[in-house]
Protein backbone atom coordinates (compact mmCIF):
# COMPACT_ATOMS: atom_id res chain seq x y z
CA UNK A 1 0.00 0.00 0.00
CA UNK A 2 1.21 3.44 -0.93
CA UNK A 3 1.16 5.63 1.43
CA UNK A 4 -0.04 8.65 2.10
CA UNK A 5 -3.41 6.68 1.84
CA UNK A 6 -7.03 7.38 3.28
CA UNK A 7 -9.67 5.11 3.72
CA UNK A 8 -13.17 5.40 5.83
CA UNK A 9 -14.41 2.37 7.53
CA UNK A 10 -18.58 2.80 7.60
CA UNK A 11 -21.03 0.12 9.14
CA UNK A 12 -23.28 -0.09 11.47
CA UNK A 13 -22.65 0.43 15.40
CA UNK A 14 -21.08 -2.97 16.46
CA UNK A 15 -19.85 -3.79 12.97
CA UNK A 16 -16.17 -4.11 14.17
CA UNK A 17 -15.08 -0.43 12.64
CA UNK A 18 -13.15 0.25 15.72
CA UNK A 19 -11.74 -3.23 15.82
CA UNK A 20 -10.35 -2.98 12.38
CA UNK A 21 -9.30 0.66 12.78
CA UNK A 22 -6.88 -0.29 15.64
CA UNK A 23 -4.99 -3.25 13.31
CA UNK A 24 -5.02 -0.87 10.28
CA UNK A 25 -3.32 1.89 12.84
CA UNK A 26 -0.73 -1.03 13.78
CA UNK A 27 -0.07 -2.34 10.78
CA UNK A 28 0.30 0.65 8.57
CA UNK A 29 1.16 3.57 10.63
CA UNK A 30 -1.96 5.78 9.85
CA UNK A 31 -3.97 7.63 12.30
CA UNK A 32 -7.31 6.36 13.61
CA UNK A 33 -9.97 8.85 13.68
CA UNK A 34 -12.64 8.22 15.78
CA UNK A 35 -15.47 11.05 16.28
CA UNK A 36 -17.09 8.94 18.78
CA UNK A 37 -14.37 8.97 21.29
CA UNK A 38 -13.51 11.68 20.25
CA UNK A 39 -16.87 12.55 21.39
CA UNK A 40 -16.57 10.90 24.57
CA UNK A 41 -13.31 12.07 25.66
CA UNK A 42 -15.52 15.99 25.76
CA UNK A 43 -17.86 14.04 27.57
CA UNK A 44 -15.60 12.52 30.16
CA UNK A 45 -13.83 16.44 30.42
CA UNK A 46 -16.99 17.84 30.82
CA UNK A 47 -16.43 20.76 28.50
CA UNK A 48 -19.09 22.28 26.51
CA UNK A 49 -18.99 20.01 23.72
CA UNK A 50 -18.95 17.50 25.99
CA UNK A 51 -21.92 18.74 27.39
CA UNK A 52 -23.89 19.43 24.62
CA UNK A 53 -23.01 15.85 23.25
CA UNK A 54 -23.80 13.69 25.98
CA UNK A 55 -27.82 13.39 26.09
CA UNK A 56 -27.50 12.94 22.79
CA UNK A 57 -25.11 9.93 22.74
CA UNK A 58 -26.69 8.42 25.39
CA UNK A 59 -30.12 8.53 23.12
CA UNK A 60 -28.98 6.84 20.22
CA UNK A 61 -28.77 9.97 17.69
CA UNK A 62 -26.43 12.22 16.07
CA UNK A 63 -24.80 14.95 17.40
CA UNK A 64 -24.78 17.87 15.49
CA UNK A 65 -22.64 18.41 12.17
CA UNK A 66 -21.04 21.12 13.04
CA UNK A 67 -19.48 19.98 15.94
CA UNK A 68 -17.48 16.98 14.70
CA UNK A 69 -16.94 18.74 11.05
CA UNK A 70 -15.10 21.19 13.22
CA UNK A 71 -13.46 18.23 15.72
CA UNK A 72 -12.68 16.29 12.58
CA UNK A 73 -11.24 19.12 10.42
CA UNK A 74 -8.21 19.70 13.16
CA UNK A 75 -8.00 16.21 13.71
CA UNK A 76 -6.55 15.13 10.27
CA UNK A 77 -3.99 17.75 10.19
CA UNK A 78 -2.24 16.53 13.28
CA UNK A 79 1.07 15.25 12.71
CA UNK A 80 0.26 11.67 13.73
CA UNK A 81 -1.93 11.24 10.38
CA UNK A 82 0.99 12.12 7.82
CA UNK A 83 0.91 8.80 6.85
CA UNK A 84 -2.81 8.58 6.49
CA UNK A 85 -5.97 7.87 8.57
CA UNK A 86 -8.99 5.66 9.14
CA UNK A 87 -12.34 7.73 9.68
CA UNK A 88 -13.95 5.53 12.28
CA UNK A 89 -17.64 6.96 12.33
CA UNK A 90 -17.35 10.16 10.28
CA UNK A 91 -19.04 10.87 7.94
CA UNK A 92 -22.25 9.61 9.50
CA UNK A 93 -24.57 12.13 7.10
CA UNK A 94 -24.70 13.52 4.02
CA UNK A 95 -23.67 17.17 4.88
CA UNK A 96 -20.62 15.60 6.84
CA UNK A 97 -19.51 13.63 3.69
CA UNK A 98 -19.99 16.38 1.63
CA UNK A 99 -18.04 18.80 3.95
CA UNK A 100 -15.47 15.91 3.80
CA UNK A 101 -15.49 16.07 0.43
CA UNK A 102 -14.53 19.95 0.23
CA UNK A 103 -12.00 19.82 3.09
CA UNK A 104 -9.94 17.11 1.40
CA UNK A 105 -9.89 19.24 -1.42
CA UNK A 106 -9.05 22.25 0.32
CA UNK A 107 -5.83 20.17 2.26
CA UNK A 108 -4.82 18.64 -1.00
CA UNK A 109 -5.79 14.92 -0.01
CA UNK A 110 -7.48 12.05 -1.46
CA UNK A 111 -9.76 9.98 -0.34
CA UNK A 112 -8.32 6.68 -1.37
CA UNK A 113 -11.36 4.19 -0.07
CA UNK A 114 -14.59 3.35 1.18
CA UNK A 115 -15.08 0.00 3.39
CA UNK A 116 -18.50 -1.26 4.16
CA UNK A 117 -18.39 -3.34 6.89
CA UNK A 118 -21.80 -5.73 5.83
CA UNK A 119 -23.42 -7.55 9.01
CA UNK A 120 -26.81 -9.09 9.61
CA UNK A 121 -28.34 -6.19 12.01
CA UNK A 122 -29.95 -9.00 14.06
CA UNK A 123 -26.43 -10.09 15.83
CA UNK A 124 -25.42 -6.36 16.20
CA UNK A 125 -27.41 -5.79 19.51
CA UNK A 126 -26.15 -9.03 20.71
CA UNK A 127 -23.04 -8.28 19.78
CA UNK A 128 -22.70 -4.84 21.10
CA UNK A 129 -24.80 -5.07 24.90
CA UNK A 130 -21.87 -7.58 25.89
CA UNK A 131 -18.56 -5.42 24.98
CA UNK A 132 -16.68 -3.76 27.56
CA UNK A 133 -13.31 -2.89 27.71
CA UNK A 134 -10.01 -2.55 30.18
CA UNK A 135 -10.19 0.85 31.61
CA UNK A 136 -6.14 0.54 31.85
CA UNK A 137 -5.45 -0.82 28.14
CA UNK A 138 -8.90 -0.40 25.79
CA UNK A 139 -8.79 -3.90 25.18
CA UNK A 140 -11.78 -4.95 23.88
CA UNK A 141 -14.04 -7.58 25.29
CA UNK A 142 -17.46 -9.91 25.26
CA UNK A 143 -19.19 -11.28 28.09
CA UNK A 144 -20.15 -14.57 25.78
CA UNK A 145 -17.72 -13.86 22.51
CA UNK A 146 -14.76 -12.91 23.98
CA UNK A 147 -14.46 -13.18 27.73
CA UNK A 148 -11.14 -12.51 29.50
CA UNK A 149 -9.34 -15.87 30.12
CA UNK A 150 -8.41 -15.41 33.92
CA UNK A 151 -12.31 -14.00 35.17
CA UNK A 152 -11.83 -10.31 35.95
CA UNK A 153 -8.35 -10.27 34.81
CA UNK A 154 -7.45 -8.07 31.53
CA UNK A 155 -5.13 -10.46 29.22
CA UNK A 156 -3.04 -7.64 27.80
CA UNK A 157 -1.84 -5.57 30.59
CA UNK A 158 -3.23 -7.39 34.05
CA UNK A 159 -5.53 -4.76 35.20
CA UNK A 160 -8.84 -5.59 36.84
CA UNK A 161 -10.50 -2.65 36.00
CA UNK A 162 -13.17 -2.40 32.98
CA UNK A 163 -15.79 -0.55 31.44
CA UNK A 164 -18.68 -0.15 29.06
CA UNK A 165 -20.46 2.53 27.27
CA UNK A 166 -23.28 4.18 28.45
CA UNK A 167 -25.37 3.50 24.96
CA UNK A 168 -24.19 0.05 24.76
CA UNK A 169 -27.19 -0.98 25.55
CA UNK A 170 -30.52 -2.40 23.38
CA UNK A 171 -32.63 0.65 24.21
CA UNK A 172 -30.45 3.01 22.33
CA UNK A 173 -29.06 0.86 20.47
CA UNK A 174 -32.52 0.34 18.57
CA UNK A 175 -31.93 4.51 18.09
CA UNK A 176 -28.26 4.31 16.69
CA UNK A 177 -28.89 1.26 14.52
CA UNK A 178 -32.15 3.97 13.16
CA UNK A 179 -29.71 6.79 12.78
CA UNK A 180 -27.30 4.92 10.66
CA UNK A 181 -30.43 3.37 8.62
CA UNK A 182 -31.56 7.06 8.00
CA UNK A 183 -28.33 8.72 7.65
CA UNK A 184 -25.68 7.13 7.40
CA UNK A 185 -26.47 4.10 4.47
CA UNK A 186 -27.85 6.57 2.08
CA UNK A 187 -24.73 8.44 1.62
CA UNK A 188 -22.94 5.14 0.54
CA UNK A 189 -23.84 5.10 -3.05
CA UNK A 190 -22.09 8.78 -3.11
CA UNK A 191 -18.90 6.86 -2.77
CA UNK A 192 -20.07 3.92 -4.83
CA UNK A 193 -20.52 6.66 -7.86
CA UNK A 194 -17.00 7.56 -7.40
CA UNK A 195 -16.06 3.78 -7.66
CA UNK A 196 -14.26 3.81 -4.19
CA UNK A 197 -16.43 1.57 -2.22
CA UNK A 198 -15.75 -1.74 -1.26
CA UNK A 199 -17.72 -3.95 0.75
CA UNK A 200 -16.27 -6.65 3.27
CA UNK A 201 -18.36 -9.33 5.05
CA UNK A 202 -18.08 -7.74 8.29
CA UNK A 203 -19.63 -11.41 10.08
CA UNK A 204 -16.69 -13.35 9.44
CA UNK A 205 -14.48 -13.18 13.06
CA UNK A 206 -11.77 -10.50 13.20
CA UNK A 207 -8.77 -11.84 11.86
CA UNK A 208 -10.37 -13.11 8.68
CA UNK A 209 -11.94 -9.49 8.12
CA UNK A 210 -8.40 -7.86 8.73
CA UNK A 211 -7.67 -10.15 5.93
CA UNK A 212 -9.98 -9.19 3.78
CA UNK A 213 -9.34 -5.57 4.21
CA UNK A 214 -5.91 -6.03 3.66
CA UNK A 215 -6.20 -8.14 0.43
CA UNK A 216 -8.38 -5.02 -0.87
CA UNK A 217 -5.83 -2.82 0.34
CA UNK A 218 -3.04 -4.41 -1.46
P1 LIG B 1 -19.50 5.58 17.88
O1 LIG B 1 -18.43 5.43 18.92
O2 LIG B 1 -18.95 5.85 16.51
O3 LIG B 1 -20.49 4.44 17.91
O4 LIG B 1 -20.31 6.91 18.27
C1 LIG B 1 -21.01 7.02 19.50
C2 LIG B 1 -22.00 8.17 19.40
O5 LIG B 1 -21.29 9.40 19.19
C3 LIG B 1 -23.00 8.08 18.27
O6 LIG B 1 -24.14 7.28 18.60
C4 LIG B 1 -23.36 9.56 18.08
O7 LIG B 1 -24.24 10.01 19.09
C5 LIG B 1 -22.02 10.25 18.31
N1 LIG B 1 -21.24 10.40 17.06
C6 LIG B 1 -20.05 9.80 16.75
N2 LIG B 1 -19.63 10.17 15.52
C7 LIG B 1 -20.57 11.00 15.03
C8 LIG B 1 -20.73 11.69 13.80
N3 LIG B 1 -19.82 11.59 12.81
N4 LIG B 1 -21.84 12.47 13.64
C9 LIG B 1 -22.75 12.60 14.62
N5 LIG B 1 -22.68 11.95 15.80
C10 LIG B 1 -21.60 11.16 16.01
Amino acid sequence: MKTPFNLILVGPPGAGKGTQAKRLQDRYGLCQISTGDMLRAEVNSGSLIGQQARAIMESGGLVSDEIVIAMLESRVQQPDCARGFILDGFPRTARQAAALDAMLAHLGLRLDAVIELKVDEAVLIDRISGRFTCAKCGAGYHDTYKPTRVAGVCDVCGGSEFKRRADDNRETMVARLAAYRADTAPILPHYAAQGRLYAVDGMADMDHVAGAIELLLG
